[in-house]
């Protein structure tokens, strides 16, 4: 008998090709998730690439199929593909909304996001798999299965917020992205790039407001001995938007021109943010030499120290003795 996690599997790799069916050829995923698709600048080849798909409005229409096509309501139920409710009547999880598939490395289909077909603020926009025996999603990034040889290749890869991002990017020609789907980055999803490259650059979303909170996260992709640089984007735009209203040659030059390397970026936001005020640089500085002692190679250490006292205009040696403070080991 098969395993219950390949029935997992095999259950979500017959999800995908249903919603990417209905999405093609039937009328409803025409006239709506293949408008909405279209709208967004998505072509037909990047729809194929990324296996979207398309949830009926109907109730049930996914979880008949499957169940009459002999999938088990355990499998379907197990993924979340499938609720069954408390009066025994099953209904599908993902309803009237565009679907995203999110693959392992290897490409197997482990979960999906489904995403509603209005902007309407009032109502979550994505919807997606729960937790489950193939699913965790602190694991996985999204894009890694299309994304893996072209970070290889080019030994750089490119992490952004959004599965829109992630697509439009591949639409303009640049394939070595993924995604961390909006959450923090965990370890597992840094190690998971960490197989593939040293480098990763890190793709801001154009608001204020997520910047210091996501270059918090960035500590843990120091800690992997991993290289990290920034880019970040005009105010209200995130990579989907950018890139779509500029030609590709613009983005790649883009993209190289204002990559920074994140220690300098953290160092002048910084030194920004103190403008003066003694306190508020003492704390700052701490926040800094805890960056830098993430690093675990010493010389790479030693340079930073070096560069940040520059930016920040105070000398090496309170960064070294503070740094001291924070490394016991090789110091
Ligand atoms: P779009 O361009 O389709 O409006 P986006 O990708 O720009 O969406 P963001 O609001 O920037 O959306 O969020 C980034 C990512 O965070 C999304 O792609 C999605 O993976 C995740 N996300 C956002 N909102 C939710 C939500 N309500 N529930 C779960 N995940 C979400
Ligand atoms: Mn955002
Ligand atoms: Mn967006
Ligand atoms: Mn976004």
């Amino acid at each position: 008998a098969l395993d219950q996690r390949e029935s997992m599997f095999l259950v979500s790799e017959y999800a995908q090709k249903y919603f990417h069916d209905v999405l093609l050829n039937t009328e409803e995923g025409k006239a709506i998730g293949l408008s909405y698709f279209k709208e967004r600048g998505f072509n037909g080849e990047t729809i194929k690439k990324f296996g979207l798909g398309y949830s009926p409005e109907a109730w049930d229409a996914f979880s008949k199929d499957a169940l009459g096509k002999g999938y088990q309501l355990e499998f379907l139920d197990k993924t979340g593909l499938t609720i069954v409710r408390e009066d025994g009547r099953t209904v599908d999880r993902f309803r009237h909304r565009v679907m995203f598939p999110i693959h392992s490395m290897s490409g197997r289909v482990l979960g999906f996001g489904g995403r509603i077909l209005t902007n309407d603020k009032k109502v979550a926009k994505y919807l997606n798999s729960p937790e489950s025996d193939i699913y965790h999603k602190s694991k996985v990034l999204y894009g890694i299965f299309q994304a893996k040889q072209s970070i290889a290749k080019l030994d750089n890869c490119y992490l952004v917020e959004g599965y829109t991002d992630v697509i439009q990017f591949n639409q303009a020609g640049i394939e070595n992205v993924v995604a961390s789907s909006g959450t923090a980055l965990t370890p597992d999803q840094i190690r998971l790039i960490s197989r593939l490259t040293k480098n990763i650059t890190v793709l801001f979303d154009g608001d204020a407001a997520g910047l210091r909170a996501s270059v918090r996260g960035i500590d843990l992709i120091l800690e992997e001995g991993m290289n990290v640089k920034v880019c970040t984007f005009p105010e209200g735009e995130d990579p989907d938007s950018f890139a779509r209203k500029t030609a590709h040659g613009d983005l790649v030059e883009y993209l190289q021109k204002n990559a920074k390397d994140f220690i300098q970026f953290k160092a002048t936001l910084l030194v920004d943010e103190a403008q003066n005020d003694p306190v508020k640089k003492a704390g700052l500085i701490r926040d800094m030499v805890t960056s830098i002692s993430k690093i675990p190679d010493r010389i790479q250490r030693e340079i930073y120290i070096q560069e940040c006292a520059r930016i920040m205009d105070i000398s090496e040696q309170v960064l070294v003795s503070t740094l001291a403070q924070l490394v016991q080991k090789d110091i």
